[in-house]
């Protein structure tokens, strides 16, 4: 319901600035009701989606699928006339394929069980691993101490408690410190319940920047809850794992680039940004096609309709990010030097509902700015501003060197019951609410880039490091060992 009234607001408006021929108050107005308007009617975001989702699929960073994603991105920029189109190179630090994986519960009973391998993870011994299961409940330090006896030469099985986003958070951030301890005792394998319901597996690395000591999967909820109720009633339990996966040295990946230079200032630059790699257990729709897609739909619009800002506007495909944010990390490295000019980086990459604002990472010096850049949006109903900061997407290490980053607010959806799992497909994206979101990065970017004022400030290291301490970032990036 409330979509179908958005969607009406949104009519009227356009209804009354152009065929009343009554013209709206400032530029950016203007700016924003035309850009409104050529993309929610002559937009392809939603065509461009079902290429990149129906046709090349998955995208794990450094497969054949990702590297033609690559290359058709740049192809489409180019197409749709923005400058100075590119693809930057880096190294990530191992390819790896997906194989099989089974489990199979082999004494008390005989059962067959769900589960997917997580990504960069390496495979069992040759002919699998048949070994003992060790409830280790939700994976706490004291879990593993407790049961430290019994995790030599075991498969560990933990199961998350908690049903908020929060809770999820949590025992996500712990999986990397929860592997070091058990292949400290000698544990074979580790089996995570996936905490999505109906046997949805979910799929994810361990570390951020190297393959896993350990072969981890991914157990259906329901699976890994069976699994339990055997232990507690037979005490030995016996499983046989196998896995399979392909890993390989250090392969080359790109990120997309392409540009609408200022007309004013063209050292200073508006990053707008999605990352294009995915995980691949579905297509990922949402996780982050998407997010490309508006993007890419933002680009088009600009350049169609003539909108040269005072500042430049880069458009930039990361990959990488699945496996630790590293296509963003690269670029940030790579560009130390352009730092103090990069007045924003605008991310999107919370799935396929409609904006409804912006995070400010930590910064509520921020607001104003952030208030005055999308108050043509407002009455559209894109109006909060939250300062909550986390390590979740391309914007991180724009955020570590101080560089202003916003992250899209979006209806959540069903977001995390769907992404990095097998239901993440193109039927979960309304083609209104994703050309919108297109909108809305449009008009963003366009007014950062064309406002006299710069947006806002670079953060010193110091004060970078009071915001991640304050909002807890902190600990995220300690636990995937971003941080020492
Ligand atoms: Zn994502």
């Amino acid at each position: 319901m409330l979509k179908r009234h958005h969607r009406l607001a949104l009519l009227l408006f356009l209804l009354l600035t152009w065929s009343w021929g009554v013209r709206p108050q400032s530029n950016a107005d203007d700016a924003a009701a035309r850009l409104i308007g050529e993309i929610l009617a002559h937009g392809e975001a939603f065509q461009n989606l079902r290429y990149l989702v129906d046709e090349i699929g998955a995208r794990l960073t450094g497969t054949p699928a990702c590297a033609q994603a690559e290359a058709w991105t740049a192809e489409k920029f180019k197409e749709y006339g923005l400058s100075n189109v590119h693809r930057e190179e880096y190294t990530l630090f191992a390819g790896w394929r997906r194989g099989r994986a089974s489990a199979e519960v082999v004494e008390p009973v005989s059962r067959t069980l769900t589960i997917a391998s997580f990504t960069w993870v390496p495979s069992t011994p040759e002919g699998g691993l048949t070994a003992r299961v060790v409830d280790i409940h939700r994976g706490a330090k004291e879990d593993v101490a407790r049961a430290a006896s019994r995790l030599r030469g075991a498969i560990a099985l933990t199961i998350a408690e908690g049903e908020t986003l929060e809770d999820l958070l949590e025992s996500f951030y712990r999986i990397p410190a929860l592997v070091r301890e058990l292949t400290a005792a000698g544990t074979r394998a580790l089996i995570v319940a996936s905490q999505k319901p109906y046997k949805l597996l979910d799929t994810a690395p361990v570390f951020w920047n190297e393959v896993s000591s350990i072969p981890v999967v991914s157990m259906a909820k329901e699976d890994a809850l069976f699994l339990r109720r055997l232990i507690e009633h037979h005490g030995v339990v016996r499983l046989r794992l196998q896995v399979e996966n392909r890993l390989t040295g250090p392969v080359k990946a790109t990120n997309v680039v392409a540009e609408i230079p200022g007309r004013e200032r063209p050292r200073e630059v508006v990053l707008v940004g999605a990352h294009l790699d995915s995980n691949d257990l579905g297509p990922c729709a949402t996780d982050n096609g998407t997010g490309v897609t508006a993007v890419m739909e933002a680009a088009r619009a600009l350049v169609k309709l003539g909108l040269r800002p005072r500042r430049t506007i880069r458009f930039v495909l990361f990959t990488g990010e699945e496996q630790g944010i590293l296509g963003s990390k690269a670029y940030v490295d790579a560009h130390a030097d352009e730092l103090d000019h990069i007045v924003a980086n605008i991310i999107m990459d919370i799935g396929a509902g409609r904006a409804q604002g912006f995070y400010s990472m930590g910064r509520p010096d921020l607001e104003a700015a952030i208030r005055r850049v999308t108050a043509p949006l407002i009455p559209h109903g894109v109006r909060q501003i939250s300062t909550e900061a986390f390590a979740g997407t391309d914007n991180l290490f724009f955020l570590l060197a101080g560089v202003p980053n916003l992250v899209m607010i979006q209806d959540p959806l069903d977001y995390f019951t769907i992404h990095h799992s097998t239901p993440d497909t193109l039927d979960k994206v309304d083609p209104g609410d994703l050309l919108f979101d297109a909108a809305v990065l449009a008009v963003t970017a366009y007014n950062i880039a064309e406002q006299p004022e710069r947006f806002g400030r670079r953060l010193s290291p110091e004060e970078v490091k009071k915001l991640a301490a304050d909002s807890g970032l902190a600990r995220q990036l300690k636990a995937v060992g971003i941080w020492k």
